[in-house]
């Protein structure tokens, strides 16, 4: 909408909960895609990218009618087609559509993908949460092996561990088809009797969906929670079992967990496995740096074959909030190796081309070709931190020549133009070589 009061034309502005990602901030981006791909590479996921649209009902029918992401958040809406569509609100069901629909189940499995893609919730913006975020998330579809779920924890705890972050892993299992209805019934009971100290959206989770209460995080709630029946003690044996097992797989891989009781996730695919990553010292749900879970039933749901599955995703945003909080390093984007700079009409129009060439050769070569004073290109250069530049004026037209200079010491050298390409070549070479170049 646009801004009121700023000048005659009224200026447009953000929508809320938007945020624009600026090209300052893009070296935080590079830095989280490149280990994204690191640990995908390593670890055997293929990245896939859904589209951002999908039929409303692919969500309705997977996250589920009564959790927040669907009631409360998701934009929907009918298209020009009088479809309802939505603005995708989390990654998993569109991946498992799509496995469904390019038959991946006929590859061997698992069918190990990931994905780095924008999502859409409309939740009341604040510190942490927006209404377009990023998350990237890795999916093992087809295998109930809990090894599996104990891979991709590992993995998300690395993940942010080898940033040099204390992480935690808060683990749990939500049970199974089996096993969950007769905890849930168990916690239905209980909630009934502290009703009164619930909040009011608590007062309507616990008919509608009474988990959901579990993770609310208003005081009163969670203090009315201390004595509420805890699903471990309500498990069936094999989801005990797998649950055990992963435990043990994760005190293999030293992954610093802790057993919570009160993670059951937003979502209603979730079966066993369920997890969320926390910077130590920094617990409090809105703090969660990424989350996931065994979804078994999910794939069959959503009109494929029975396969079991596990995931997870981790919010981009927030992951990045991090990197500055703590003052994390990530590699500044390398100053280019030349600058071009160019004195008089003529002189611009023969730069226009040698720009070309050194850019095919595979230089990184800045310029400001709009400019014409060469004091003000050399102060560019000077900010971009360019070693050498390389000067056309009027006099290198007339002698066929390119000035070269050194922006550091200010030396130059005058170099004939046809032998530029070889000079550069060597010079930068000694450069690699010698740290500093001599000649
Ligand atoms: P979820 O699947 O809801 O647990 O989300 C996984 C991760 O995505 C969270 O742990 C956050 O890091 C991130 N996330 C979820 N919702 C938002 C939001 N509204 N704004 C920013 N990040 C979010």
């Amino acid at each position: 909408m646009p801004k009121k009061g700023t000048t005659k034309k009224e200026a447009y502005a953000l929508l809320r909960g938007m945020k624009d990602i600026l090209p300052n901030d893009q070296r935080y981006w590079d830095f989280i895609m490149q280990r994204v791909q690191l640990f995908a590479r390593n670890y055997g996921f293929n990245r896939i990218e859904t589209p951002i649209l999908e039929p409303a009902s692919l969500f309705t029918r997977s996250v589920g009618t009564d959790t927040d992401i669907v009631s409360k958040e998701m934009y929907a809406f009918v298209d020009q087609g009088n479809e309802k569509i939505a603005l995708r609100p989390e990654g998993t069901a569109g991946v498992v559509r799509s496995y469904i629909e390019h038959g991946m189940f006929n590859q061997t499995q698992p069918v190990k993908m990931f994905y780095f893609s924008p999502m859409f919730r409309h939740d009341r913006p604040q510190a942490g949460r927006q209404r377009q975020f990023w998350q990237f998330g890795f999916e093992t579809i087809g295998d109930q092996n809990p090894v599996m779920d104990a891979q991709l924890i590992h993995v998300s705890y690395k993940f942010f561990a080898e940033l040099g972050l204390p992480i935690q892993v808060d683990i749990n299992s939500v049970g199974c088809p089996n096993c969950r209805p007769g905890y849930i019934k168990a916690l239905a009971t209980y909630l009934k009797g502290v009703k009164k100290s619930l909040c009011e959206d608590c007062q309507v989770r616990m008919t509608k969906n009474p988990l959901r209460v579990l993770d609310c995080k208003e005081k009163g709630c969670q203090e009315a929670l201390v004595d509420a029946p805890q699903i471990i003690d309500h498990l069936c044996q094999e989801c005990k079992d797998h649950f055990v097992q992963v435990l043990e797989y994760l005190d293999e891989l030293e992954v610093n967990y802790n057993l919570n009781s009160k993670i059951v996730r937003g979502l209603d695919y979730y079966s066993k496995t369920a997890w969320e990553l926390f910077e130590v010292g920094k617990d409090g749900q809105q703090d969660a740096l990424g989350g996931g879970g065994r979804y078994d039933g999910l794939v069959q749901q959503l009109g494929g074959r029975p396969t079991p599955a596990v995931g997870f995703a981790c919010g981009i945003e927030r992951a990045i909030a991090r990197l500055k909080s703590n003052d994390i390093a990530v590699t500044p984007v390398a100053a280019p190796q030349l600058y071009l700079a160019q004195l008089g009409l003529e002189a611009r129009k023969k730069c226009l081309s040698l720009y070309e060439t050194l850019l095919g050769k595979g230089y990184t070569v800045a310029e400001s070709f709009s400019k014409a004073s060469l004091k003000d290109q050399l102060e560019q250069a000077n900010k971009l931190q360019v070693k050498y530049s390389l000067i056309i004026g009027q006099k290198e037209m007339v002698d066929d020549t390119v000035l070269i200079r050194d922006m550091e010491s200010g030396n130059q050298e005058v170099v004939d133009f046809k032998k530029i390409q070889d000079y550069m070549a060597k010079l930068l070479r000694s450069e690699v070589k010698n740290g500093r170049v001599e000649d």
